[in-house]
């Protein structure tokens, strides 16, 4: 019987892995630029550390992780996001110590039990990009400036910032209680979510997706409203700095996003044409998480892009994979020469292929065709008598005659050298 992948799991063929690999370089590429340094932590973590960070009474906790004991008796998670494994690593390893102040990023798959529909996934993959060490409203004002130039670099026409602040534990405390009372007022008319999570976690209202609880959420007291002077002051001073680096942003009094963690600065990335999965990106500032996990009190602040969601935004080109050549060779001789000339032009960076099976020429020109061969170069036993071979070019409808002796030096010249 044949065996399909798992449901919510997919397989990435070609040509579709080139616009993942464009996306990924160009990521790295901007982020190295930045100052930015590549982290990569493992896809297991011990179940605690996420529900510990992410919070307990979320939904990616409560519902949505792959958690399970190893053969050890272990529990153990398939992370469903980056951020708790990050801050881990920089505890564990203290890099603190050497400078507190680090930027980091990392590409990876994350793994969720959701319901599979469009733009969302079990196994789904993540741009993650995370700071520590600056408190300063700047470097919340760049990693958003960031992830928009990133979006507009890829070719993202249409998508909006939008921010919020979540306040502080100071100053989250009596919003909470607010909210809470607030609730408790609507209580009937709430979902069985969010009347169990009420009490620990009443946020988690603005969180959840049943029309219900957000026709009841529109009227909540927001928690812009109750911000300290210090976070007040953050938040002014973040949109400012967002203005100086002429980025435009809409303010989302109602964005609280699905993890615990956040404080203050809170933002996402919402574009058109994704549906109810709108949001392409999404992060904020953890000022308390590098404690909460262990470590000294060092702020932070990050993000994650959704690949698939960014992929299906962007117009469904196809990138081809550059320049190349097919080798069409007939009779025993020429195809040897083929075939080493092949592995030679191939270590030297230029795409090459044969016809292993030495077929006809009709067959290997489709062959060259199926390859996509810019280029093809004829060796025949015609050219074997004359000791030049044909180099035709297939987009021009040109062709000239290279002898022998300089075949590997004027091919990779005309090859490579019209590469972009
Ligand atoms: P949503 O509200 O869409 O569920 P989220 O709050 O769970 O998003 P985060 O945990 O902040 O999202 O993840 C950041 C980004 O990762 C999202 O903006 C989205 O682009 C992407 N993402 C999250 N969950 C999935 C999923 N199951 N499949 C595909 N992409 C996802
Ligand atoms: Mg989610």
């Amino acid at each position: 019987m044949e065996i399909k992948a798992i449901r919510g799991f997919s397989d990435i063929l070609p040509p579709e892995t080139r616009r993942w690999r464009m996306l990924e370089e160009r990521a790295r590429e901007i982020l190295e630029g930045f100052g930015f340094s590549e982290i990569r932590v493992p896809i297991l973590e011990k179940a605690e550390l996420f529900s510990r960070s992410i919070g307990e009474e979320t939904d990616i906790v409560e519902k949505e992780m792959y958690t399970f004991e190893d053969r050890s008796g272990d529990r153990i998670t398939l992370r469903p996001e980056a951020t708790a494994s990050i801050v881990r690593a920089y505890i564990e390893h203290k890099m603190y110590t050497t400078d507190p102040m680090a930027k980091f990023y990392s590409i990876g798959p994350m793994f969720r039990h959701e319901r599979p529909q469009k733009g969302r996934y079990r196994q789904f993959h993540q741009i993650n990009v995370e700071v520590f060490g600056i408190s300063h409203p700047t470097i919340d004002a760049e990693v958003m400036a960031i992830v928009m130039y990133y979006l507009s670099t890829v070719g993202v026409k249409r998508c909006v910032l939008q921010i919020n602040s979540l306040g502080c534990p100071r100053c989250r405390h009596p919003y909470k209680e607010n909210l809470k009372t607030f609730l408790n007022d609507h209580l009937h008319q709430l979902c069985r979510d969010c009347r169990r999570r009420m009490e620990r976690n009443a946020l988690r209202a603005f969180d959840c997706k049943v029309q219900g609880c957000q026709e009841i959420i529109a009227e909540a007291p927001i928690v812009s409203d109750f911000l300290c002077s210090e976070c007040a002051e953050h938040f002014a001073a973040v949109r400012s700095y967002l203005e100086t680096l002429e980025v435009s942003y809409e303010v989302n009094p109602r964005m609280v996003r699905g993890l615990d963690y956040y404080t203050k600065t809170a933002f996402e990335v919402v574009a058109e044409g994704l549906g109810a999965q709108n949001a392409v990106a999404a992060g904020g500032r953890y000022d308390c998480l590098v404690e909460e996990l262990g470590g000294p009190n060092i702020p932070g602040i990050g993000f994650a892009i959704g690949m698939e969601r960014l992929l299906l935004i962007l117009p469904e080109e196809h990138l081809p994979p550059g320049p190349s050549l097919f080798i069409a060779a007939l009779g025993e001789g020429p195809q040897k020469d083929a075939f080493s000339l092949s592995y030679k032009l191939n270590r030297a960076r230029v795409r090459t292929m044969i016809d292993y099976e030495g077929r006809s020429l009709k067959a290997q020109m489709r062959r060259a065709a199926k390859f996509g061969a810019r280029y093809v170069l004829i060796i025949g036993e015609d050219e074997q008598r004359s000791g030049r071979a044909i180099l035709r070019d297939m987009e021009e409808g040109k062709q000239e005659q290279i002898p022998f002796p300089s075949l590997f030096e004027e091919i990779v010249r005309r090859v490579k050298g019209g590469s972009p």
